[in-house]
């Protein structure tokens, strides 16, 4: 289902309090979102930092996190997905009571039931589909980024009118906001895009870089064509709004020949090296191992490890020819201003 403009009533929020806790990249921008939209009764729960500071000053009154848990009825729980389980069991569970609103912008924890709710409190999912800069930068100009939501737990029996009023709050009804049947969906999608597409798309765009290399073009010329020129970009932007088919006109003939016959290539299994077959294993393993919990089980234990595959694969790639070109490429462009 797809909810607009004329869906959602801000009015179930009356005499509610909302803390938003956690005031970092969501957080901030949901909260002022909010109160831009009406919203009276916000209150921010942080840490004692810069982070808690920036609230005050932008008008809010801000607490320690379980103050703000303790005084909040609508709970927007915007910590990072990694620190939740705990910053939960400490500072949220203890002051949940019952007909609580638990408000998550991811279903990750949910869904590997990382945290498990009581069962008198409802526990929905607004999860906008955009960057928190750009969620308050949308709203500002009067547009809204669009959102997933899902209920968990209803317990009031109004679970979704709540869960639409808040995401009306947060401007999301402008765009669009789609509801999905759970959590698990919402992560699944997340983690395959993470785990499945880009590995992908990431490995296509290093042997192109490497093929050509070897060809003698300069690492400059084969970064600018293959990413830094932005030209991937702007045609990603003009697939979001012309369609994948839609926005080939904009490219030659020659490129849309070219670009359509090796698609159908790859699709009805010509190709000998790789097939279109291959590419959706690689992603079915991955959504297997998402849905099963393997990869979730692996997470949290290189977390307990103290990050070890994760730091060295961070340095394997940071030292790396290409991006060792390509950050200097960055830097003797200048392309590292913002040009748009
Ligand atoms: P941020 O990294 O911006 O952090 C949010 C807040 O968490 C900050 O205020 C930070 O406090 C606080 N925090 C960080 N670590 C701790 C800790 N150990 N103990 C207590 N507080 C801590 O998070 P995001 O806004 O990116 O993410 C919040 C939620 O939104 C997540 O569930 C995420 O999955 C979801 N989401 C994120 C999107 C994104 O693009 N970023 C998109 C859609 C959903 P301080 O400022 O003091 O460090």
């Amino acid at each position: 289902t797809l909810f607009k403009n004329q869906d959602g009533d801000l009015s179930v929020l009356d005499d509610r309090t909302v803390a938003v806790i956690g005031y970092g990249n969501q957080g901030r921008a949901q909260a002022l979102n909010m109160r831009d939209s009406g919203v009276e009764n916000i209150i921010i729960g942080n840490r004692g930092d810069s982070s808690k500071e920036q609230a005050k000053k932008d008008g809010f009154e801000a607490y320690s996190m379980d103050q703000a848990a303790n005084k909040a009825d609508i709970l927007f729980f915007l910590v990072p997905d990694e620190v939740q389980p705990q910053v939960y069991k400490e500072k949220i569970e203890p002051y949940l009571k019952e007909g609580d609103v638990l408000n998550f912008a991811s279903g990750y924890n949910i869904t590997y039931n990382l945290i498990t709710p009581p069962e008198n409190i409802d526990v929905i999912m607004i999860a906008p589909r955009m960057i928190g800069t750009m969620v308050r930068e949308l709203y500002e100009v009067g547009d809204g980024a669009p959102s997933f939501l899902a209920i968990n737990q209803n317990y009031s029996g109004k679970a979704k009118d709540i869960g639409l009023a808040l995401g009306k709050a947060i401007g999301s009804t402008r765009s669009g906001i789609i509801e999905i049947d759970s959590f698990a969906l919402e992560t699944k999608s997340d983690l395959l895009m993470e785990q499945g597409l880009i590995p992908i798309i990431l490995n296509a765009m290093i042997a192109k870089y490497e093929l050509e290399i070897a060809e003698g073009m300069p690492p400059a010329g084969a970064l600018l064509e293959l990413y830094l020129s932005r030209e991937l970009g702007y045609i990603f932007e003009k697939m979001a709004e012309q369609g994948i088919i839609g926005q080939m006109p904009l490219h030659s003939q020659t490129s849309q020949y070219g670009q359509i016959s090796r698609i159908d290539e790859l699709q009805e299994g010509e190709a000998e090296e790789v097939s279109y077959n291959d590419i959706k294993k690689f992603m079915g393993r991955q959504l297997r191992n998402i849905g099963n919990g393997k990869f979730a089980r692996e997470w949290s234990n290189e977390q307990q490890m103290g990050y070890p595959v994760f730091h060295r694969l961070f340095e394997k790639y940071n030292n790396s020819e290409m991006i060792k070109e390509e950050q200097k490429t960055i830097k003797e462009l200048g392309l590292s201003n913002d040009l748009t």
